[in-house]
């Protein structure tokens, strides 16, 4: 019985969510995430808050005219001015202008807050969440309470608290969610407290918990459990300080682990898509740890463990990564020995006697003890192994490179200049950049585009230096690695040189390479035409 209930996801990546330090999301941005966050299934978006923010009344007036499949689109906003009636009130005004069905209202459940911050009398605070939740009411609009601070609220003044509670539910709310604003509520406090708000409230309860003692996702959890049926969160837990519940988190966890159905069975696996496509238009790289979404989620390094996992997946995995949506991930080290390699091997369809193998594992070697590292440069390593089984058809050749970095009206500036020969053509272009790699990969991708449209996806998301055997000063071996991604997937490659311009020109060219066999062909047409050959 219990596992037939629907719970409510409310997303606010959109509103709590862009107040993270370093989030800027731009209108289109906003329309792009609404729509993607539908199409997974997400029941409520929170677009904005019309009357703080400009932005928001923008983003209300071109989602109108769009239709949303399954999410509704809900406008954020507070309780009533002290000195005006809801009708003068302009933000209650743009709340309803905004036009959606449903609004969300914020009111203090803290009395310290009502006294410190308003500073009214509790019995007036009262009246702005009785008067805003009517006025809305008779305006036609479904109201959803957020009771800010509460968790704060009940431990000093839980009567008060409570009343505030009770106030919107005879008001007209039809959802009550309890806020822990500032996010410092620990889970077995959550679960008492919302067990007790639940044996006293008619209507659903919610809840929306920030991250700052690092338990939101618990908190949401402990609040489930406790009876809440509707959960608050961010995708990737975006939000101000140190963010907000982690959707991302949340609904593996509810759908797969605790079996409460929250989205259709067969969105999950587009999860990590979701988590990913969030952080591509927010700009930020993605942190590999992330639970369940994360690059290393599922990634496997050291023998003992790849061994077992290749028994059963279940020996180190909670979940199976296909489940969300990622990927197991089986990691190339030293460390990790033969059991790993001959894993990662698999798929290219090699036979586990083949001397391929055994040169492979040698020249694996050779490459480790000169400094090469293929943990975190797995298309290095997918390349090396398409050339040694001698599948390797080379996108394009290089034929030579040059970079000069200079001074121009006192501001350094890059200019690369590449010649590369694909198939008969021979290109040869220049371009500037920011820096040396930066020009160099301007330059590369200028001659490659013609020839790949793929190039135009590939994106270059980190850079990492390294310095080995440092005694050696400017003659040490430098090691780059660089970090990309396109629509789809995210993948390492590694250069090693003397020189750190050649070292990165090195990784720089397998991330081009790499693009375009995986985006030209797939791999099984390779092996098709390897075993043919
Ligand atoms: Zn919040």
């Amino acid at each position: 019985m219990e596992k037939q209930t629907k719970f409510e996801i409310y997303d606010t990546t959109l509103r709590d969510g862009a107040q993270g330090e370093s989030i800027f999301f731009t209108v289109p941005d906003q329309i792009k995430i609404a729509e993607k966050l539908d199409e997974f299934g997400i029941d409520f978006i929170e677009g904005g808050w019309p009357g703080s923010n400009p932005k928001a009344v923008e983003f209300f007036r071109k989602m109108s005219s769009k239709k949303l499949r399954h999410s509704k689109l809900v406008a954020f906003g507070s309780t009533r001015r002290k000195h005006l009636s809801p009708e003068k009130d302009p933000f209650l005004k743009a709340l309803v202008e905004a036009g959606t069905d449903i609004i969300t209202i914020f009111g203090k459940s803290w009395d310290f807050h009502v006294r410190e911050v308003l500073k009214i009398s509790l019995e007036e605070n009262l009246d702005l969440i009785a008067d805003s939740i009517s006025f809305l009411r008779s305006r036609g609009k479904i109201v959803f309470f957020d009771a800010e601070h509460f968790f704060d609220g009940y431990r000093e003044n839980r009567e008060y608290a409570i009343k505030t509670l009770l106030v919107a539910q005879e008001s007209g709310a039809e959802r009550i969610v309890l806020c822990d604003t500032n996010g410092g509520t620990l889970p077995f406090e959550v679960e008492k407290i919302v067990r007790n708000v639940c044996s006293i409230l008619k209507i659903p309860v919610g809840i929306h918990a920030h991250n700052d003692a690092g338990t939101a996702v618990a908190n949401s959890l402990a609040a489930v459990h406790a009876g809440a049926k509707h959960v608050h969160g961010t995708i990737n837990g975006f939000g101000e300080r140190c963010g907000n519940a982690d959707l991302t988190a949340i609904i593996p966890i509810l759908q797969i682990k605790m079996g409460l159905k929250c989205l259709e069975e067969e969105k999950m696996n587009l999860l990590t898509e979701l988590s990913r496509y969030v952080y591509e238009v927010a700009n930020i790289i993605p942190p590999g740890n992330q639970p369940f979404v994360g690059l290393s989620a599922f990634a496997h390094k050291a023998g003992v463990h790849v061994d077992a996992v290749n028994k059963n997946p279940r020996t180190y995995e909670h979940i199976s990564p296909e489940k969300v949506g990622n990927q197991r991930r089986v990691l190339v080290s030293e460390l990790s020995g033969k059991s790993t390699i001959l894993q990662k091997l698999a798929k290219y369809g090699i036979e586990k006697r083949s001397e391929i193998i055994k040169e492979i594992l040698d020249t694996i070697g050779e490459l480790e003890k000169k400094g090469y590292q293929f943990e975190a440069a797995e298309a290095s390593f997918d390349l090396m192994v398409r050339k040694i089984m001698g599948i390797y058809k080379e996108p394009f050749h290089v034929e030579g490179f040059r970079v000069i970095v200079e001074e121009r009206n006192s501001k350094v500036v890059a200019e690369a200049t590449v010649k590369v020969k694909v198939g008969r053509k021979t290109e040869y272009t220049v371009a500037e950049g920011n820096g040396p790699v930066n020009a160099l990969d301007n330059a590369l991708r200028k001659a490659l585009l013609p020839f790949y449209e793929c190039i135009s996806h590939l994106k270059l998301t980190d850079y990492k230096v390294r310095i080995l055997h440092p005694e050696k000063a400017t003659g040490a071996v430098t090691r780059v690695l660089i970090e990309s991604m396109d629509e789809t997937e995210t993948w390492g490659t590694i250069g090693l040189s003397e020189n750190i311009i050649e070292a990165s020109w090195k990784a720089l060219v397998d991330s081009f390479a790499y693009k375009i066999v995986k985006s030209v062909r797939d791999f099984s047409d390779y092996k098709h035409e390897g075993s043919d050959s």
